[in-house]
């Protein structure tokens, strides 16, 4: 195959891991023959430096006629006194409204090798756990009514929560195809025992699970969901949930896994092409030193691959290389115990060793 990506390399360790990331996909085109073309837009600070916009028409066009997309990280305390819509981060917002992602996939995972960073409980975090949120990415409350009004205590202010049929049924099929790729078991979770719209959410959700009777589909209380999650985070498989409740619970799910470095995202809309990033900032704070831990892009690399180009076990090769590098005990800073590490180019090249 060949695939046209473009790259957001963006601000601080973005251009660090996503060079990183660069270099893998490069070595799995080696190995299972297929082309890769790289071209890199602006995003971010660097572009507000370059050109004074953080999302030029450029990085749009580019993004929109790419095959997939692979984002560093963008922001900084350069930008940070800039009027909100001139923020680095505005310009995440806007590419993914543009690409019109509505699915956000976050696996939460714990390695086995790194166990000992969970905060769970040993007993809890023995079996370790392997979780996808699929996170409904442009509805709900977010995105709904607001405003301010008075009331009976004077000034107050509301959001409204509103989701369609036509929304919760096309991330229904996002996780349904998703569990597939898995263990075939998704949990949908809402708070159907208070809100209208999660009551649209749970019967709709049914309704699409007759689509896919190879899946086992039940639903959770939310709250009820942010318990489970430290007390048997393996019982989870595939979680589909709103924007809102996704939002906390993604949180929630990657703080257990330990390791913020290692934790690979993307946004898919209705095309395969999707946006694929590391769920961390831009770490201005090790930036430009050799110091972060490029394997949350490199599973990210590995995502595209699954999901936008089908590509199972060029995705599985990397997966299993990021596993044996750990295995070895082999770390970057964050994640190292003894204090024996690795930097940003070495971790790379030993991932790479093990392609
Ligand atoms: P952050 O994720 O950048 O950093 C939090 C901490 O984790 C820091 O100590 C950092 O050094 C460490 N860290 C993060 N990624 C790491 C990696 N790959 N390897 C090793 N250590 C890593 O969050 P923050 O400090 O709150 O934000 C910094 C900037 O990033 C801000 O401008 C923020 O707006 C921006 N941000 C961008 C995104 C994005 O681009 N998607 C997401 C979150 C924050």
């Amino acid at each position: 195959m060949e695939m046209n990506i473009a790259l957001l390399k963006g601000d601080g360790i973005g251009p660090e891991i996503v060079d990183s990331a660069v270099c893998v996909l490069e070595k799995i085109g080696e190995k299972f023959g297929h082309k890769f073309n790289f071209t890199p837009y602006l995003i971010g600070g660097c572009a507000i430096d370059a050109v004074g916009e953080p999302l030029p028409k450029e990085t749009v066009e580019g993004c929109l006629a790419a095959d997939s997309v692979l984002l560093g990280a963008v922001g900084g305390p350069k930008w940070d006194t800039l009027p909100g819509n001139m923020r680095p981060e505005k310009a995440l917002l806007g590419i993914r409204a543009a690409m019109e992602l509505y699915t956000n996939l976050r696996p939460a995972k714990l390695y086995p090798a790194l166990k000992d960073d969970c905060p769970l409980r040993a007993d809890i975090a023995k079996d370790g756990f392997d979780i996808l949120i699929v996170r409904e990415l442009t509805g709900g409350i977010y995105f709904g009514d607001r405003g301010y009004r008075e009331g009976k205590y004077g000034e107050e202010a509301y959001d409204t929560e509103c989701y369609s049929r036509f929304e919760i049924e096309r991330i229904a099929r996002a996780a349904f195809e998703a569990a597939k790729l898995r263990r075939c078991n998704v949990i949908s979770i809402d708070k159907a025992n208070v809100l209208e719209s999660s009551r649209l959410w749970r019967k709709t959700v049914h309704e699409i699970a007759e689509e896919y009777p190879e899946v086992t589909c039940t639903d959770m209380l939310v709250d009820n969901a942010a318990m489970q999650l430290v007390k048997n985070p393996s019982q989870f498989d595939v979680i589909v949930t709103s924007n809102m409740f996704g939002d906390i619970l993604s949180d929630e799910a990657s703080q257990i896994t330990g390791s913020i470095g290692m934790l690979a995202s993307s946004s898919l809309g209705d095309t395969k092409r999707g946006l694929y990033e590391p769920i961390h900032g831009s770490a201005p704070d090790i930036a430009g030193q050799n110091k972060a831990n490029p394997i949350a892009t490199i599973l990210s690399a590995a995502m595209m691959l699954r999901y936008a180009f089908s590509l199972e076990a060029e995705a599985k090769c990397i997966e299993d290389a990021v596993d044996a590098v750990l295995e070895a005990g082999i770390r970057t800073a964050d994640i190292a115990k003894d204090g024996k590490s690795i930097g940003t180019k070495e971790m790379t090249a030993e991932i790479l060793k093990r392609i």
